[in-house]
């Protein structure tokens, strides 16, 4: 390092990409980062990083960062304008929307990346100040399910575990989830386990995760389902299951066991495609465990049955009293870096704190600490991220406000997506980037600083709290959304309703007070001081139990959060899959993380010649090589993917790891939602990302 550059100070922040929450130590000089290197004494991550959190900095001094607004003149380009600008064409083109067509034509998505403290500010401005009753979160195309999976079975959307679990349990059961690619962090605990624990993956491919398991289930896709079910048919018939746990802390378990008699063998081996003994030694694993751990990501959330799967899942770990131990637990992997600071404060779909907005009560409380009109806060909750797609479809929603996602790129059914986004009257879009997709369609786009560049709080998968720090100058006129939501709220005109929301740190205190006596209460964390100084701290943490008494894993006393602290089991016939493959478009295609060096769409990680290096820069599909065969596909071949929707070329990329008839192909590229299906989990209302039917077209047809 030249002298000049030589680090003088460090400290110690989160990282800003997945839900690990990993701690990276930062060394600044004159204030500014000079480079990163991970924290070996933070909880999470014990000195390790993945090439994401490696290459942070370096993604911030890109030359793509949106540096001043951007407004589309009368010949539709886009030209810079100062803030004023800026804001008054904010505020002058939606109130003109709300004014013609009302109020709740206007609606916002939002995302999982921005610390919790702006989360609540955008959902606290828009729906109070504004009058918005629409606004939603990039999470819900990634952890809605967890979330409703949860309230149902538990009473609240909790994830009982804490990382430690890898390390403790004896058996590990991973079902639809690459944990190697995806949490690479957390793939490390696991290798840390001194138990040399089984491995149980369930997924239709053998991925990175698969090829070092004990046990890997490559199921027919989607139908994870009928499997949990046979496996709890076969954990009942022959007692494996923890009778005290089921009567004393759970409701319908006997409803459950008789919903799952017709789940014998036979019709599970023929729904999953798998071998009856593989069924029957996945039934032995986990009753020969005494520590079981259950975990799910993304093969099991992006489903039209993902609900139902998850409490598959759930009822599992409850019949065999698997929950509240060391080492066990029914636990959902979070996505986004502070996707559970979204899921319990944004403000968007629910009010700050998990409280719910068509609750009299909850919203007389809320007013009260915001010092605010209890007349200010909508009664009825959000539409969900569809629903306002659809809203736009319909004409609805005319004005559409993008806080830090990309859904001309990552939305479902891409083509569809786009030409919704076309019909908008006025398109506002904020982010760091001017480039992304659903930035070169905007009508206005708002500069934002980055992850580095302001500070504020995220809340990793396993619940802890850990703070983010400004390390890094924004570039030119950038502001944090913080100062864009307080710059948006004063040219609004009810910039007193937040008259003290002066810092990122003063909502925290403010978060702090509306989650007292809930089940993510954090009122005995007294500021971001003592969250850095015990490297993160867990909710919940409440004022009320002394300062060492941290819940780590939770329902360790069988309590659960419905009124009689009794969790449920819940279940429902499978359905098929939403589009069965068939003739014409004969494969299913599965979609998932490609690499763990690329992120999402790529917005920051292209920016990084490292991570580029990574991961192959132009669209590939893994095919089998019995298919590949049988249509003439050699390596490296360029074929067309096409779906019902669309299509895609890719560069064949020939694998056992796909089965034959199915194809995989990264969600990072650009054109992989072109193929994708509209179809949506009924309760949660996430889509369906992960199985529709495609067909392979050759150069030579
Ligand atoms: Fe960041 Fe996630 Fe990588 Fe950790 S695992 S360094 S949190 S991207």
């Amino acid at each position: 390092v030249p002298v000049r550059s030589r680090p003088t100070d460090t400290t110690d922040m989160v990282c800003g990409y997945c839900s690990t929450g990993c701690s990276l130590k930062v060394h600044l000089k004159d204030g500014e980062a000079v480079n990163l290197s991970p924290n070996p004494d933070y909880p999470v991550n014990l000195g390790m990083a993945c090439p994401k959190g490696w290459e942070a900095l370096t993604v911030l001094d890109s030359p793509d960062r949106a540096t001043t607004p951007l407004r589309k003149n009368a010949s539709g380009r886009l030209e810079p304008v100062d803030w004023d600008v800026a804001a008054s064409t904010f505020v002058d083109r939606f109130r003109a929307i709300q004014q013609q067509h009302g109020p709740d034509s206007v609606a916002f998505l939002s995302t999982g990346q921005m610390p919790t403290e702006e989360m609540a500010f955008l959902g606290a401005f828009a729906k109070f100040g504004m009058g918005l009753l629409h606004g939603d979160g990039n999470t819900r195309q990634c952890m809605a399910t967890s979330v409703v999976a949860y309230k149902q079975a538990f009473g609240f959307d909790a994830p009982p575990y804490t990382y430690q679990d890898f390390e403790d349990s004896d058996t590990i059961v991973l079902i639809g989830s690459n944990l190697c690619l995806a949490h690479p962090i957390m793939w490390e605990r696991v290798m840390r386990n001194p138990n040399d624990p089984r491995i149980v993956v369930v997924d239709p491919r053998m991925t990175e995760t698969a090829m070092n398991a004990t046990q890997h289930l490559a199921i027919a896709p989607k139908s994870d389902q009928s499997l949990l079910y046979g496996v709890a048919r076969i954990l009942i018939e022959k007692g494996w299951i923890d009778r005290d746990f089921i009567d004393a802390h759970t409701n319908d378990f006997d409803a459950f066991a008789e919903f799952v008699q017709p789940f014998t063998l036979d019709r599970v081996t023929q729904e999953t495609g798998l071998a009856a003994d593989a069924i029957e030694e996945f039934a032995r694993t986990i009753h020969k465990g005494r520590r079981v751990s259950f975990w799910w990501t993304m093969g099991v959330n992006q489903s039209y049955q993902g609900v139902r799967t998850a409490q598959a899942i759930i009822n599992l770990a409850l019949m065999t009293g698997n929950i509240g131990c060391p080492g066990t637990g029914a636990n959902s992997i979070t996505g986004q870096c502070n996707a559970m600071g979204s899921r319990l404060f944004s403000n968007t779909t629910n009010l700050l704190g998990g409280h719910d907005f068509a609750n009299a009560e909850h919203r007389q409380k809320i007013a009260g600490i915001l010092g605010i009109p209890e007349t200010v806060i909508p009664t009825e909750n959000s539409w969900a991220y569809n629903e306002i797609m659809e809203g736009i479809l319909r004409g609805r929603i005319c004005g559409l406000w993008v806080i830090c996602t990309n859904p001309a790129h990552s939305w479902i059914n891409q083509n569809l997506a786009r030409d919704i986004l076309d019909r908008l009257d006025f398109l506002v879009v904020q982010d760091m980037y001017h480039s992304t997709e659903t930035a070169r369609e905007a009508d206005l786009v708002l500069p934002a600083a980055a992850w580095g560049e302001k500070e504020g709080t995220f809340i990793n998968s396993e619940r802890r709290i850990g703070v983010l720090k400004k390390v890094h100058r924004a570039p030119g006129q950038a502001l944090s959304d913080f100062n864009i939501f307080r710059l948006l709220a004063s040219y609004w005109g009810c910039e007193n309703m937040f008259r003290n929301w002066t810092s990122p740190e003063a909502v925290f205190q403010i978060l702090k007070q509306c989650s007292a006596g809930q089940p993510c209460d954090i009122t005995g964390i007294h500021d971001y001081r003592m969250i850095d100084e015990r490297g993160g701290i867990q909710w919940p943490y409440s004022s009320q139990v002394p300062d060492d008494r941290q819940q780590r894993v939770l329902f360790e006393d069988g309590k659960f959060y419905h009124p009689d602290q009794r969790a449920k089991f819940l279940f429902e016939e499978p359905r098929p899959l939403s589009e069965a493959p068939g003739r014409e478009f004969d494969f299913i295609l599965l979609t998932g993380r490609g690499s763990a060096s690329q992120w999402h769409t790529q917005t920051r990680t292209k920016n990084s010649a490292v991570l580029r290096k990574l991961y192959p820069e132009h669209p590939f599909v893994e095919v089998n090589p019995a298919d590949a065969r049988r249509l003439g596909i050699r390596p490296n071949d360029w074929i067309t993917v096409r779906s019902q929707r669309g299509q895609m070329r890719a560069m064949a990329f020939l694998t056992p790891a796909v089965s034959p008839g199915q194809v995989f192909i990264p969600m990072h590229y650009e054109e992989t939602n072109r193929l994708t299906d509209a179809v949506f989990d009924p309760y949660s209302k996430q889509p369906s990302y992960k199985a529709c039917a495609v067909q392979l077209v050759t150069a030579t047809g």
